[in-house]
């Protein structure tokens, strides 16, 4: 399947849209024959298991070899057909060799089952893949389950690469430290302090350095009135507001060197 990745996903959206249309002529059955919803329902639901099933195999099969067999355009119309056939109730048929049976069991199962969406971006990179993190409330506290890309954003379409895949250990691992660490000048070892301490001595440190290396004249006699001794980074993590504070707050300490790691 691999060369035809961009085909297979059309088909996969052809198959969606009919049964849209499906679902549409459906209702209007079921309104003359109630007894027929029951039935439908469950072909349907059937049918978008598979369709899930089979976009995400295509999602997979292009960075892994893919286990399943090969389907021709012909026998993925015909499955096509077999949905239509399903008007009548017809039990859907298993043409590629998914139990859609336990696919619709291991569904149920998951363990973000009924937990909470939350829509949020990678911190890592600029790149700013969309996530989708899964919340749960226990003993009244906020327990995260699983951080997954959104398959509905057009930045990453449900991918994520390994750093952004690892971004629930920086809520969850243990290694992750909490609070702010300092090494004083000259020591070899860490000292865990609170924000007020590392806010005063970041504040004092910025002070000196732009005491010591402020240039208010250049050599020609130029007004400049700049800082040579500080440079700021700005992270991928930063919104447009924080990146434009943050420029505007160095600029204002008179810092010529500055570096964004903008989002595009
Ligand atoms: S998942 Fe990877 S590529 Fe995407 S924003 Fe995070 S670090 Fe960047």
């Amino acid at each position: 399947m691999g060369g035809h990745s961009r085909q297979f996903e059309d088909l996969g959206g052809d198959l969606l849209i009919k049964l849209r249309l499906l679902d549409l002529r459906a209702a209007a059955l079921c309104r003359l024959a109630p007894a027929l919803a029951e039935g439908f329902e469950e072909l349907v639901h059937q049918a978008r298991n598979l369709a899930s099933a089979l976009r995400t195999q295509n999602c997979r099969s292009r960075t892994v070899p893919s286990p399943m067999p090969e389907i021709t355009r012909r026998e993925f119309l015909k499955l096509g057909a077999a949905g239509t056939a399903g008007m009548a109730l017809v039990p859907l048929a298993n043409p590629l060799g998914f139990d859609v049976a336990a696919a619709k069991k291991r569904a149920l199962d998951l363990r973000i089952s009924g937990a909470k969406e939350v829509h949020s971006i990678c911190p890592y990179c600029a790149v700013g893949c969309a996530l989708i993190a899964y919340t749960k409330e226990a003993n009244g506290k906020t327990q995260l389950l699983q951080i997954e890309g959104d398959p509905d954003s057009p930045v990453n379409e449900g991918r994520l690469c390994p750093k952004g895949a690892s971004a629930m250990q920086l809520a969850t691992s243990v290694r992750r430290v909490e609070a702010p660490m300092y090494r004083a000048p000259g020591s070899t070892s860490w000292e865990k302090k609170d924000w007020d301490f590392v806010l005063d001595k970041i504040a004092q440190n910025i002070k000196a350095s732009r005491d010591n290396t402020f240039v208010a004249q250049d050599a020609n006699g130029n007004v400049v009135n700049r800082t040579e001794g500080i440079a700021f980074a700005g992270g991928a993590a930063f919104s447009s507001e924080e990146g434009y504070f943050a420029t505007k707050l160095m600029r204002g300490l008179g810092l010529i060197h500055l570096e964004q790691q903008a989002r595009v």
